[in-house]
């Protein structure tokens, strides 16, 4: 291993080898109080000044974004993750995403500060050097400065190393050419980070100022959603920038550029928390409110369904979403990597970052994924209503959708997702081949599989969960054997494996949570907990083996494939539950709470 601590057993990935329970994660029960404070202070800053202002916002009356900017900058809200050396707060990730999570009842302005305090700063903060941190830092932290990330290009999204945008060497300069497409804060942004090809090929970062002489911004583009953002081109026409506004090293862009995507998709998962939160409580308010056949709409079973499945979907996505920040804090407080002694804290956070890869990915994706059903859901809650502009879930509808398009795509982040895992299995860093070792045996050995429940209240789950583990673990490993030349390209296999990926952190993520709380807590204030557990797990637990058995059939030749099948089943020991029982009573405590029921 490599790390310097016990904390760092938790390292990437392993939650998919290791049973569960041999480390305790970090759940937002956990929260301290200065956390809750400052979450607090987030969320009256968005209910009190950014939500009266939506239409201002949606009708993107000049100016109203940077008010607000400098507003959130007065209380503190943009300094959170600059450091303390440059007129920041330096606080934890956990921090920093539950202030992240209050602010998405507003997307757009969410958009517009995650952009600014995220990947529109951070690039300095992690990558600049000390003259460019001092000179940006104390600004972009009180919303003097404003910034924004310029990646993309017409030719070059998903692909975006394919940039063509230049920057030559001319004696103490650099000059640039390009067009940067789709710049969240471009219309109002002071300083940008910037990509281009030093000499054609070696892919750069590079800060851009505003004022610099052949900066231009295009219009606005009309867009679906997140309509009050600011989203234009950035249009670089011979602009000679002195050379100390390099970032990082020559060659090193893909470095910044990937680097911070990691934490923007962790911010994405965990912001879906705050979005689905708040569009639960508007389907609760209107299900109250609503009649129908003489009765509010909330006394419809299959209305209550709908409340109950959201509940548990922000249940799942917090989960996973504050055990990666808990992850990340922890990491990061135990001193990175055994490499990283004596390197400053900000090379730590972007280790923990790199660590997490996967974590961040599986959020991205999961988290996103979750807030659309949320808002499809709560839209469909609200009938003919929520298809119109008179009530807010039309606009957090069409807010929505973006979520699973920027910070690298969905199907982009679902290939990183197996990618990643087996890259470190292969390098060694993940026991993987070990823990298949392990299955087959257990398979050759039926009496080892972990069949027993122990007398624990998630005692089931928990058997679920390391079941779960060894299904997707045993058709990864047939998929590596028959395809590890061309896995890199068989994305079919790959996002099969990435969705029982996801799931298994999902199982074993609530779980964790849950068991920890029980005896916390006590089993009453729990019970509502355990039972999104239970359905959580099974859903889960279902989609794995439906998928295991998907891909193995998409994969071998069928007299293999009757073994394959009957070792699936070996393993599939887990009978369904009362979903319409568990459901019920989530939805009762949601109407019950006007909203999602768990305190953090
Ligand atoms: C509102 C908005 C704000 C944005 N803000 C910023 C910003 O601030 N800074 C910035 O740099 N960029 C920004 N972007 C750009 C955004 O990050 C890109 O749109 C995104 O990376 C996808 O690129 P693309 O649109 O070119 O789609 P493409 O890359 O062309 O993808 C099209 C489709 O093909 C799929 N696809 C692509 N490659 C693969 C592959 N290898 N395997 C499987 N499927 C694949 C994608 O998943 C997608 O479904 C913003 C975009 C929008 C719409």
């Amino acid at each position: 291993m490599d790390g310097n601590s016990d904390e760092l057993a938790n390292l990437g990935g392993v939650w998919l080898i290791e049973p569960l329970y041999r480390q305790s994660i970090f759940t937002p029960e956990q929260f301290t109080e200065e956390q809750l404070a400052f979450a607090q202070t987030a969320a009256d800053f968005a209910t009190g000044k950014v939500l009266p202002r939506v239409a201002e916002i949606e009708g993107k009356k000049p100016g109203v974004l940077k008010e607000l900017l400098s507003a959130a900058g007065e209380l503190g809200l943009l300094m959170l993750d600059v450091p303390e050396a440059y007129g920041g707060l330096g606080t934890d990730k956990t921090t920093s995403m539950l202030v992240t999570e209050q602010m998405v009842c507003v997307p757009s302005w969410a958009v517009t500060m995650g952009a600014h305090v995220g990947i529109g700063s951070l690039p300095i903060v992690f990558f600049g050097n000390e003259e460019q941190k001092k000179k940006y830092l104390p600004k972009l932290a009180t919303g003097e400065l404003l910034a924004a990330y310029a990646l993309t290009e017409a030719g070059s999204g998903s692909d975006a190393l394919a940039a063509k945008t230049t920057a030559v060497e001319d004696g103490d300069h650099y000059v640039l050419n390009g067009v940067k497409q789709w710049i969240t804060n471009a219309g109002f942004a002071d300083v940008f980070t910037v990509f281009a090809k030093v000499g054609g090929e070696k892919f750069t970062g590079f800060i851009v100022e505003k004022s610099d002489q052949g900066v231009s911004i295009g219009p606005e583009e009309h867009k679906m959603g997140i309509r009050g953002s600011s989203t234009c081109e950035l249009i670089l026409d011979n602009v000679r920038i002195p050379k100390d506004r390099l970032l990082g090293r020559v060659g090193k862009g893909h470095k910044i550029a990937f680097g911070i995507l990691n934490i923007g998709r962790l911010k994405l998962g965990v912001g879906s928390v705050g979005g689905s939160k708040h569009a639960l409580k508007l389907a609760v308010d209107y299900a109250k409110e609503r009649k129908q056949f003489n009765k509010p709409i909330c006394e419809f079973g299959l209305i209550r369904h709908k409340l109950g499945r959201i509940c548990c979907g922000i249940y799942a996505t917090e989960s996973m979403g504050y055990r990666a920040t808990g992850m990340i804090d922890a990491f990061v407080a135990a001193g990175g990597r055994a490499t990283a002694v004596g390197q400053d804290h900000e090379s730590r956070v972007q280790q923990a970052l790199e660590e997490y890869a996967i974590e961040c990915a599986i959020l991205k994706v999961f988290g996103t994924e979750q807030l659309d059903f949320t808002i499809d859901e709560a839209l469909q809650i609200f009938g003919g209503y929520g298809y119109t502009e008179h009530f807010p879930i039309e606009r957090l509808a069409r807010d929505a959708r973006i979520n699973r398009i920027f910070e690298g795509t969905n199907e982009v982040n679902r290939l990183l997702i197996p990618a990643t895992l087996l890259k470190r299995a292969v390098m060694g860093r993940l026991k993987l081949l070990d823990f298949v070792s392990q299955v087959k045996e257990e398979l050759r050995n039926p009496d080892l599989i972990p069949l027993h429940v122990d007398g624990s209240t998630v005692g089931r789950e928990r058997r679920a969960a390391e079941l779960a583990k060894r299904i997707t673990c045993y058709v990864a490993d047939i998929a590596i054997q028959k395809h590890m030349a061309e896995l890199e390209e068989r994305q079919d296999i790959l996002g099969a494996l990435s969705d029982m990926l996801i799931d298994v952190y999902l199982m074993d993520s609530v779980v964790a949570r849950t068991a920890q709380n029980v005896p916390s807590f006590g089993r009453d204030k729990t019970e509502l907990q355990r039972e999104m557990c239970t359905l959580l797990v099974a859903d889960a637990y279902d989609r794995v083996v439906q998928g295991a058995r998907r891909l193995a059939a998409s994969i071998t030749e069928e007299d293999e494939l009757q073994v394959i099948f009957a070792n699936i089943e070996r393993l599939n020991v887990v009978r369904p539950v009362n979903q319409f029982r568990a459901l019920e009573r989530i939805a009762v405590a949601v109407l019950e709470a006007g909203g999602y029921p768990v305190l953090g």
